[in-house]
């Protein structure tokens, strides 16, 4: 008798990084697939659809080679992961940074999905990533890096396929470079493959702040229900980058007290509450907090238990572990990074009451306005800011309500609440589509 072939499932993956379907793999993939388990208990008949959720729809591995200045030649390795398109076009931002991996992009991506599903518009999930440090590249490179990396990812983004967007450094300047590239291969201005780009480009009002518009917007709305008053409330932000500082902005205009700020270079503490403005400034000039003058310089480590009632982490991945969770004094926790803290630290800060509003709502404000972007190049029909931070602060916070709604009747925290309304949905799209051929 013929031995029988091994499953099919076995043999798809043996490729891929070990991570892929492990759950205990520590990185941020594994960390995704633990949250997906929590969830489906909760997710009823539409749990037998899970599955789709741990493996990612399309992975794309690039080589990205450019002409140095000095006139060697440089490769980079580039990723363009899309998790899932059940509920619409793939939608992501691309981080451009020398630590990205593939299990990272992954994680990103598949965190694009249930964020997207979480405030309810029409995408899927999908991330971007070059392992390259910007910061060691003359501009004239970064354009070469940006517009060969957009070339070869060109055979799975579009307007209608997946809309690439800013994240962990890259800006206007990288979304013009790449919506250019990508209308030059297709021969036709297409002003929609990308979100994010500067505003004489059809870009949208609004769009650079909204993710720290948003963020704010949950803090509020979250205080408020956890009886914490914003006058006077003391605030630590991990991360100055777009997310950080527009959010660190937001809360000293409402009257509440940034008092530490960390970045890559530093971090600073001001009990009195750091004149955000003039931190700007010293960044502008300094590329870095490290060294603000009227300012104590704090240790990396010691940023955690600077004592405050707000912690906004909006750097990078893995932030808030075990060994520093139970140090944190804040009463909140709003997550503008995503995937900032790992499932330990998320037991160990419920177990300590202290509350924590989840990237996959609470940094969705960037995604909210990219949609917003989306639309108005479709129709080339541009709005107010009024008109989009009104939509924006009316989306995110019919979001929360909802998924407060959620952790209430399950007894649930906010992150599994989100997960259980963003699946829910994901999955019914993926129901009423059924499977092809
Ligand atoms: P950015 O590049 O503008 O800023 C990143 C900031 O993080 C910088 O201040 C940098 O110094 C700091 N940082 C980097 N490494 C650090 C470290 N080891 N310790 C402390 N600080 C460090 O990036 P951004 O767009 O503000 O993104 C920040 C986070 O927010 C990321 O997790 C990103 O995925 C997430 N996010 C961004 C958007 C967006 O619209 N830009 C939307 C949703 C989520």
């Amino acid at each position: 008798m013929a031995t029988p072939l091994p499953h099919p499932h076995v043999q798809a993956h043996t490729h891929l990084p070990p991570s892929f379907l492990d759950p205990h793999h520590l990185g941020p993939w594994g960390i995704f697939l633990q949250q997906v388990d929590r969830v489906t208990p909760y997710l009823g008949e539409l749990g037998r659809w899970v599955e789709t959720l741990k493996r990612p729809k399309r992975l794309l591995i690039v080589d990205v080679p450019i002409h140095m200045d000095d006139g060697s030649v440089a490769h980079f390795e580039g990723y363009r992961v899309q998790h899932n398109t059940s509920r619409g076009p793939g939608k992501g931002g691309v981080r451009f940074h020398q630590d990205v991996t593939l299990s990272e992009v992954m994680a990103l991506s598949a965190w694009m999905s249930v964020k997207n599903a979480a405030v309810n518009v029409p995408f899927g999930g999908a991330k971007g990533g070059i392992r390259v440090d910007p910061r060691r590249l003359s501009r004239g490179e970064l354009e070469r890096v940006t517009r060969r990396y957009t070339s070869e990812i060109g055979l799975i983004i579009g307007p209608n396929k997946d809309i690439p967007a800013p994240d962990v450094n890259t800006n206007e300047q990288v979304m013009a470079w790449m919506m250019d590239t990508y209308s030059m291969n297709v021969g036709e201005a297409s002003l929609g493959v990308v979100t994010g780009k500067p505003v004489d480009i059809g870009g949208s009002l609004g769009r650079r702040e909204a993710t720290g518009r948003g963020v704010y917007t949950v803090a509020v709305e979250a205080a408020h229900r956890i009886g914490l008053k914003l006058l006077g409330a003391r605030v630590a932000i991990q991360g100055f980058g777009n997310v950080g500082s527009v959010t660190a902005r937001l809360f000293a205009e409402s009257g509440a007290h940034v008092v530490a700020v960390q970045d890559h270079g530093g971090a600073v503490y001001q009990p009195a509450g750091l004149d955000i403005t003039a931190l700007l400034a010293h960044v502008a000039a300094q590329g870095s907090v490290a060294g603000f003058p009227g300012a104590e310089a704090v240790p990396p480590d010691a940023f955690w238990d600077v004592p405050c009632d707000i912690l906004v982490p909006a750097a990078l991945e893995q932030q808030i572990t075990a060994s520093n969770a139970g140090r944190i004094q804040a009463r909140l926790i709003v997550e503008g990074a995503n995937g900032p803290t790992t499932p330990e630290a998320d037991d160990l800060l419920q177990e300590r009451g202290v509350l924590v509003v989840p990237d996959v709502i609470a940094n969705a404000g960037g995604v909210t306005v990219s949609y917003f972007e989306w639309v108005q190049d479709f129709s080339s029909f541009f709005w107010s800011e009024e008109e989009i931070n009104e939509r924006l602060v009316k989306i995110m916070r019919g979001a929360l309500t909802t998924i407060w709604q959620v952790a209430d009747e399950h007894k649930v925290t906010l992150r599994t609440a989100t997960f259980i309304v963003a699946c829910q949905r994901i999955l019914h799209a993926r129901d009423l589509r059924g499977l092809y051929p």
